[in-house]
């Protein structure tokens, strides 16, 4: 049918991420050694743009990610929301600084592949081993649940399915939860983000949610991003809540999150440590900066808190590593 066609359309822009992210690595843009696990060819080059695209997300949401963790002493839980074949799993572990509990939820057909990948390298499955008490550790063919990292098969369309399958692996509403999602929820229409949002901030007195999506997409630039999207046939439902930072606002401050910052990543870029910042433009040469301008200016990233535990405010400006 039409609507499968436009979800295996969504599902294969997990392999653009995770692609666009291997490369980017393979350049020194920053450091990820699980990635080449999932993604095990370099692949085509992608334009220094791209990479110092990719850079400024993974830097952006990783930097509110961690104060998250520090300001909770991991005494949390995060949920990625869309996770496809993300490894920060991986990362906190080896940095220590893992939740309580890591969940991720994707699509059955894609946690299903995360798990071959899983499986089949002891890179991926020792470091969760390690952190696992028991002998068993539950594996079926689309979720995977230990003491520190569960990945579920859901749709995100679903709450009351997703809630259960959540559940089911023990989250705990109690504790101060992080969402994360990464280029996800522009996938579905604006009454199915909505109704996400608006569950997370209902079901958790201590959260945090970090959106990671296309932004400005009004204007001629954002015109063609969407056309180059809808000729793979991707269903862009909520390309409407992406014409504006307010737009994106909005949609947390109608949804019962306390407070809400959105910024365009041309002004996340311009925050990032300026060492690091030195280093990467040193990769690779660009020649004019305007396209790169107006790439960072599509995108943005949003993040709403909703605070019984006083965890204070989540700021950018104050970025140091
Ligand atoms: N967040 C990852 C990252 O940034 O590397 C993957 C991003 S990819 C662009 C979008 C992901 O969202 C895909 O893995 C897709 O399968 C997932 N996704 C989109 N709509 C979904 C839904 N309704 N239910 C579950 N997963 C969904």
């Amino acid at each position: 049918t039409d609507s499968d066609t436009a979800d295996e359309a969504v599902r294969a822009t997990c392999d653009d991420a995770s692609t666009c992210k291997r490369f980017a690595t393979s350049k020194g843009y920053w450091s990820d050694p699980y990635i080449q696990y999932f993604v095990r060819q370099t692949g085509e080059r992608k334009a220094p743009e791209i990479n110092r695209g990719y850079y400024a997300r993974v830097q952006g949401v990783n930097h509110l990610l961690d104060a998250f963790l520090q300001k909770t002493q991991c005494d949390c839980q995060v949920v990625n929301l869309g996770a496809g074949l993300d490894t920060s799993f991986w990362r906190l572990k080896a940095e220590n600084t893992l939740p309580k509990k890591y969940f991720e939820v994707d699509f059955p057909m894609i946690v299903a592949r995360k798990i071959h990948h899983i499986k089949a390298k002891s890179q991926l499955s020792k470091p969760l081993i390690e952190t696992h008490s028991s002998d068993s550790l539950l594996l079926d063919g689309h979720s995977l649940d230990s003491d520190r990292y569960c990945i579920i098969g859901a749709d995100l369309r679903d709450i009351s399915s997703l809630e259960e399958k959540l559940r089911k692996f023990q989250i705990n509403t109690e504790l101060p939860t992080l969402f994360v999602s990464e280029c996800v929820l522009v996938y579905m229409n604006p009454e199915q983000s909505y109704r996400l949002v608006h569950w997370a901030a209902d079901t958790f007195h201590t959260a945090m949610f970090i959106n990671y999506e296309q932004v400005n997409m009004a204007d001629r630039f954002g015109q063609i991003m969407i056309e180059n999207l809808q000729r793979r046939q991707c269903n862009l439902a909520g390309v409407d809540v992406c014409q504006s930072l307010d737009s994106q606002k909005e949609r947390f401050l109608s949804t019962g999150w306390e407070s809400v910052n959105a910024l365009d990543m041309m002004t996340v870029y311009s925050l990032l440590p300026q060492d690091d910042m030195s280093r990467i433009e040193r990769l690779e040469f660009l020649d004019e900066k305007e396209l790169l301008q107006q790439l960072l200016q599509h995108y943005s990233i949003c993040w709403a808190v909703k605070d019984a535990l006083s965890l204070g405010d989540f700021k950018f400006k104050t970025i140091t590593y």
